[in-house]
Formats: C-alpha cells, sequence, structure tokens
C-alpha cells in the first residue's frame, strides 16, 4: 500500500509518498510560497534533486504539480496516479472532538471547521489542503492526523486551568498540547528497542526542535504535556517564551504600550532563546556563541536546559516514577551537549548518560551508562511515517 502525507502550511506544503509494506519513503518534497509565485522541489533517494517553478495560484495548483512531480515519467516514481492508495493529512488542531486519526467525511469536515477558531493559522491551510485532494483525487480515502489526539487521554486534572469554570464550556479553553503524532511515535519506537510493552512503560518523551515539548506517557497514553491550550506553554523555546507569570502580559501591553497582537507578537517571535540571547533561535549559533564567551548565549542555553530538567522531575512525580526518558526532533537528535545539559545531576533519579555513546547524531541509540535504572534514548522523530502508518491501518 502506497500512501501521500501531505503537510499543509499557509504558504507551504510538504509531501512524502510512502510504501508502507516496506516502510520506504519513495519521494519526498515541498511546494513554496503558493499564491505568491511557486516552487516545487522534489527528492527521490539516489537522484537529483528535481525543482519546477511554475506559478502555483493556490493549494489546488501545488497539489495537482505534485501529483505531476511524482508521476513524471522521467523525474517521478509511479507511472499512474491510481497507486496513490490513501492520503494522510497533518491536522494542527483537533480540539476535544478528535482522539485519534479519522477517514474524513462531510462531517469530518464540518467538525474540523469548528475547530479553526482554535487554531486559525494553522486549521484552515490544512483544511485547504484536504478540499484540494478531494478534487483532484476524488474517490481516493483521505484521512485527517491530529496534533492534538494523543493528548486526548490526559485527565481533567492536567487540562483543566485553574479559571472559572465556564471559561472552559464557553471557550473550551483547556490544555490540548501538541506534536502528539512525533511523542506517539517516539514512545512507541522507545517501547520497541527496550523489548517491551508500551503499556508497561512510564516515558518521558522531549521533543525538542524550534517549537518543544515534553510529555508524560504512562503506559502508552500522554497523561501530561507542557504545551497548553496553544503552543506557546511550557519550556523556552526558539523565539516563544513558554510558560511566564500570566500577569506579564497584561503589564508589558500597558508598559510597552502593546496591542493583542503586539504582545502576541514578542511572546511567540521574539522571545524564548533568541530573545534572551539576542543572536539567534538555532542551537547552533548558540553554542558556537557560548564557546566563544557570548554570556547571554550561555544563559539562553543554560534556561533552556534547566527548564526540560524541571519538567523531567515533574513528569516522573506524575507518573510515581519512569523507565525510560526519549530525546527527538532537531535538538534532541543532534546536540549531544544539550542533552549532557538537561540530564546532569539527575543520577538520583537513575539518569545518567554514557559520554560516549551520547556522541550520536540523527539515529536511534541507547545512551544510558552502565549502571542506569532509567534508560535514556535518542531516536529520530518521523511524523510522516507515523500519519502514513495511522492512515494505513484506518483505510486497509
Ligand atoms: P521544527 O520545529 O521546525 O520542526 P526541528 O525539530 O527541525 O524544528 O528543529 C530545528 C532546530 O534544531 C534548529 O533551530 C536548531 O536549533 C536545532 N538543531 C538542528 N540541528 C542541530 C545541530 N546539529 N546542533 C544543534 N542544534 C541543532
Amino acid at each position: 500500500m502506497k500512501i501521500l502525507v501531505i503537510n499543509a502550511g499557509s504558504s507551504s506544503l510538504k509531501y512524502q509518498f510512502i510504501d508502507i509494506d516496506t516502510k520506504k519513503v519513495l519521494a519526498k518534497g515541498l511546494c513554496e510560497r503558493i499564491g505568491i509565485d511557486g516552487k516545487l522541489t522534489q527528492k527521490v533517494s539516489g537522484r537529483d534533486d528535481f525543482v519546477r517553478e511554475d506559478a502555483m495560484k493556490d493549494h489546488s495548483d501545488a497539489i495537482r504539480m505534485v501529483i505531476e512531480a511524482l508521476t513524471d515519467k522521467e523525474v517521478g516514481v509511479i507511472a499512474d496516479m491510481k497507486e496513490i492508495d490513501a492520503v494522510g493529512h497533518r491536522v494542527v488542531h483537533g480540539g476535544e472532538i478528535f482522539s485519534g486519526s479519522v477517514v474524513i467525511d462531510d462531517a469530518v469536515m464540518d467538525a474540523l471547521q469548528q475547530c479553526v477558531e482554535l487554531a486559525p493559522l494553522h486549521n484552515p491551510a490544512n483544511i485547504i489542503g484536504i478540499e484540494a485532494c478531494s478534487k483532484i483525487m476524488p474517490g481516493v480515502p483521505q484521512v485527517g492526523v491530529f496534533d492534538t489526539a494523543f493528548h486526548q487521554t490526559m485527565p481533567a486534572k492536567a487540562y483543566m486551568y485553574a479559571l472559572p469554570y465556564d471559561m472552559y464550556t464557553k471557550h473550551k479553553i483547556r490544555r490540548y498540547g501538541f506534536h502528539g503524532t512525533s511523542h506517539k511515535y517516539v514512545s512507541g519506537r522507545a517501547a520497541d528497542m527496550l523489548g517491551k510493552k508500551i503499556e508497561d512503560l512510564k516515558i518521558i518523551t522531549l521533543h525538542l526542535g524550534n517549537g518543544s515539548s515534553i510529555t508524560a506517557v504512562d503506559g502508552g497514553k500522554s497523561v501530561d504535556t507542557t504545551m497548553g491550550f496553544t503552543p506557546l506553554a511550557g519550556v523556552a523555546m526558539g523565539t516563544r517564551c513558554g510558560d511566564i507569570d500570566p500577569a506579564i502580559v497584561t503589564f508589558l501591553m500597558e508598559k510597552e504600550g502593546l496591542d493583542e497582537k503586539g504582545v502576541n507578537d514578542l511572546m511567540n517571535k521574539q522571545s524564548g532563546v533568541f530573545g534572551i540571547s539576542g543572536i539567534s533561535s538555532d542551537f547552533r549559533d548558540l553554542e558556537k556563541a557560548a564557546g566563544e564567551g557570548d554570556e547571554r548565549a550561555k544563559l539562553a542555553l543554560d534556561m533552556f536546559a534547566y527548564s526540560v530538567k524541571r519538567y523531567i522531575g515533574t513528569y516522573a512525580a506524575v507518573m510515581g516514577g519512569v523507565d525510560a526518558i526519549v530525546f527527538t526532533a532537531g535538538i534532541g537528535e543532534n546536540t549531544a551537549m544539550m542533552r549532557a545539559a538537561i540530564t546532569d545531576g539527575l543520577e538520583f533519579m537513575g539518569i545518567k548518560v554514557d559520554a560516549e555513546l551520547n556522541k550520536v547524531r540523527g539515529e536511534e541509540r541507547d545512551i544510558s551508562a552502565a549502571g542506569a535504572t532509567v534508560k535514556t534514548l535518542v531516536i529520530p522523530t518521523d511524523e510522516e511515517m507515523m500519519i502514513a502508518m495511522d492512515t494505513a491501518k484506518l483505510v486497509k
């Protein structure tokens, strides 16, 4: 079975074409500048990148060009569009409606519309991507896979905010959590690596990338996670502030003369390790600057490691123990220095990383030191594979 995975953003669209039986990515690509001019780049292993610059006036155009690239006689990987058995769509927000992936029909499309107010920047693009696929590939089953779904197992005591209760009933204000597809994938892989049933494990998954979130996965279920009503909450991130005293928001609006957009921009785009260092949101730049003695870059890295460590303690307490912690995403998969800083001093919990084994980048490895009672694992995330797997399961 072959699955097309679509991740549609407001002006871009990423895709992967996956053979689910062999778990092989046959082609992957990116459409950029949709609605502006248009550029498609497709990568196929062992071949030169295929680039096509052509007008893409909307997402429908982009999907049509994706199909053309996949079926092209020279640069394509399939002879006929009929080889696409199903399409799996990443959808950012499923609200409280979706606790798992679903085959898309009219009722689901209506429900997706209801979730737009919760993710006004992301869900509309996802919906347009789905509509464009139904138009171009009528009859091909389509599946929605939600960033929020995995976290729907959280108990009310974890997802409720201590605001007046009717703020929840009226406005759906609660913790939803994000990166669910990634947390689900890496916790499943961790169980495989440890040769144990996921039902028997308590795992803390650390998705540390441009956006970062941490999840407590107890018996395969998310029981708490750091992102909240929006992806702004939790640990400090590239440019997002993470948890702050909520009273700072109105204080800042007054002192800096900011409106809602201004204060949102400040917290989402000018904060995090970028805001602290004044240098970059990219950890490669920060490690370099800190190495050259820049104090604020060093502070940004220290703050990041500290905020992640704090949640390892919190989630071990929440689950009454921990069997494994998993590092994933751009930072988690690539920076030995950050993994060492985060786990430093956690020997009392049984967490200890082997300095030699820690020298790894972008591959699955158990980096625990001898005698560590809690396993520390590096597991590259693969959200597209997870989406393809869910899609295949639902349409079989
Ligand atoms: P996104 O949230 O955009 O999917 P990623 O998971 O790809 O983000 O993570 C991107 C971030 O990972 C970069 O901004 C950078 O901080 C970090 N990163 C990637 N590679 C490295 C590396 N080799 N060393 C240190 N940090 C890295």
